[in-house]
């Protein structure tokens, strides 16, 4: 099969089942940050296309949805075999148009593929329950049915894996659906949809479109989608829910974070050294679950920030297709410049700057890729802007406390509850901070709290707007009404 998405034209939006060439003017480069070169133009979808992806798929709902639950799911038990196949092509996209490292790559292929394997228990998933003789001769029944047409929104960060959390459950719940993958990062998507499709999905089952804010807005308006799955920063999220809700959809959005990690006096700092790197500094700090803050208690701090310094100041930053590469660039030069102005925030307000990701001496990439090296903050204080607002970039704060009491309750103050972790030996700090700590995803002795694809994606308070979560029982959920059936006979 040709590869459109390793060629350097204009990007065909999928619709009824046919990859067509887009009528867009408007059109964007995607660049490689790793070296600026160019890799494909992406075209925004126009309203006509819009319209034709979101009939396709209204039209393909009624034949998709009187499947059989077990005939959906081997179209995606065929899928996963394809996605196993092409593991190694579809971590090198990611790399190309993301610029997160192989093996980050790799790792995020493979948590993709897991949702699918999980939505390949659509017939068990789906059960429904029944209730003999609620009186005598009367029984009552609850299927669920699916909700017709879905809508998934897709962040740049993680081109595979958040399509992957959305469409393989909504399809195996009987649901179509149309994506729009990041106008940043949709070449991935592209190959994804080219699998599905050779995995047998008939044709309108699953449309793609590209663009942003316009064509999300159409897709939210149109009255043939019935729910909205997003992925993104916390100010679209918060308007994608509102807007979509006040549409009369089910939504699901999925928001920013400032996750903190509480490092306690008795933590095995070798191990917590390495986990805290890799939690704020892996896919370059774009991450949902990157660690932002680091809360030191008591004398733990001065040789963890030795430590944690030393180490980030010999982080290899370079072209992430590269074997010994330890971080990839950012996304792009302005989410760079963004970035380094908040460096220039946090020592205007005073932090101490330890590591200094703008003088890093060992970035091996060229001078076209959006490079930036890690940058750690000392004695940041918890009012700093620094230690409040999602950076997504390779910039950790580190706040010293005095204990697990005001680490606890920093971290609560936070507006933000994607995840947490706490470094420790002791069970009952861990119990404590299990208990009252105000975040959906937590880690003990973990710096990534990312749960499997048969839990949900948990985030609290800002961090997340509706009521289920991505993957798990709570997808099912999202993805299905459920029917209640009273009968006599
Ligand atoms: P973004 O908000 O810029 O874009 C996300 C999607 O929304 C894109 O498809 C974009 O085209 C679309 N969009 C942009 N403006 C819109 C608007 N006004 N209305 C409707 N849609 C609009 O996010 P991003 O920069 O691509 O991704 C990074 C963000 O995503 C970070 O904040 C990160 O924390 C968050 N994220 C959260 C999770 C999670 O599960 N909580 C996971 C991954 C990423």
């Amino acid at each position: 099969m040709e590869l459109q998405s390793a060629s350097e034209a204009k990007l065909k939006v999928f619709i009824g089942g046919r990859w067509r060439e887009s009528r867009s003017e408007e059109v964007r480069e995607i660049p490689n940050p790793a070296t600026g070169e160019l890799l494909g133009r992406v075209p925004y979808s126009t309203s006509e296309e819009v319209s034709e992806a979101v009939a396709a798929a209204a039209e393909a709902f009624h034949a998709w949805r009187a499947t059989p639950a077990i005939e959906r799911a081997r179209v995606l038990f065929r899928y996963k075999a394809l996605l196993e196949d092409h593991l190694e092509e579809l971590a090198r996209i990611v790399t190309l148009e993301n610029g997160k490292t192989l093996a980050e790559a790799r790792g995020e292929v493979r948590r993709g593929i897991e949702v699918v394997e999980f939505a390949t228990g659509a017939p068990t998933l789906l059960l429904g329950e029944f209730s003999e003789d609620v009186t005598p001769g009367i029984d009552n029944e609850m299927v669920r049915a699916p909700i017709g047409v879905v809508a998934g929104l897709c962040p740049f960060n993680f081109p595979v894996m958040i399509p992957l959390w959305m469409f393989p459950i909504a399809l195996a719940c009987g649901n179509t659906f149309i994506l729009k993958p990041s106008e940043r990062t949709p070449l991935a998507a592209v190959r994804l949809v080219e699998l599905l499709e050779q995995a047998g999905l008939p044709p309108g089952v699953l449309n793609v479109v590209f663009g942003a804010q316009e064509v999300a807005e159409q897709l939210m308006e149109a009255p043939a989608v019935k729910a909205v799955s997003f992925v993104g920063s916390q100010p679209v999220a918060k308007y994608v829910y509102e807007k979509a809700s006040r549409e009369g959809k089910r939504v699901q959005a999925m928001s920013g974070a400032k996750n903190h990690l509480i490092v306690m006096p008795d933590a095995d700092l070798d191990r917590t050294v390495d986990a805290i790197l890799a939690s704020a500094f892996g896919n370059a700090g774009e991450r949902c679950l990157a660690a932002s803050v680091v809360l030191a208690v008591g004398e733990v701090a001065d040789p963890l920030v030795e430590r944690l310094s030393k180490e980030a100041a010999n982080l290899v930053v370079g072209d992430g297709s590269k074997a010994d590469v330890q971080m990839g660039p950012v996304i792009r030069p302005e989410h760079k410049q963004r970035i380094l102005q908040y460096i220039e925030k946090g020592q205007a307000e005073g932090a101490h700057l330890v590591v200094d990701g703008r003088s890093h001496k060992r970035i091996t990439g060229p001078s076209t890729g959006f490079y930036l090296g890690p940058s750690i903050f000392d004695h940041v204080d918890p009012g700093m802007v620094i230690a409040r607002e999602e950076i997504f970039g390779p910039v950790l704060s580190v706040i010293r406390v005095a204990d697990l009491h005001e680490a606890l309750q920093i971290l609560n103050r936070s507006q933000y509850g994607n995840a947490a972790s706490i470094f420790t030996r002791s069970g009952s700090a861990a119990r404590e901070f299990r208990y009252l700590a105000g975040a959906g995803m937590l880690g003990v002795n973990i710096g990534v709290a990312a749960p499997m694809a048969w839990l949900p994606f948990s985030g609290w308070k800002a961090s997340f707007y509706g009521d289920l979560h991505a993957t798990g029982k709570d997808a099912v959920r999202f993805y299905t009404e459920t029917k209640v059936v009273i009968s006599r006979w």
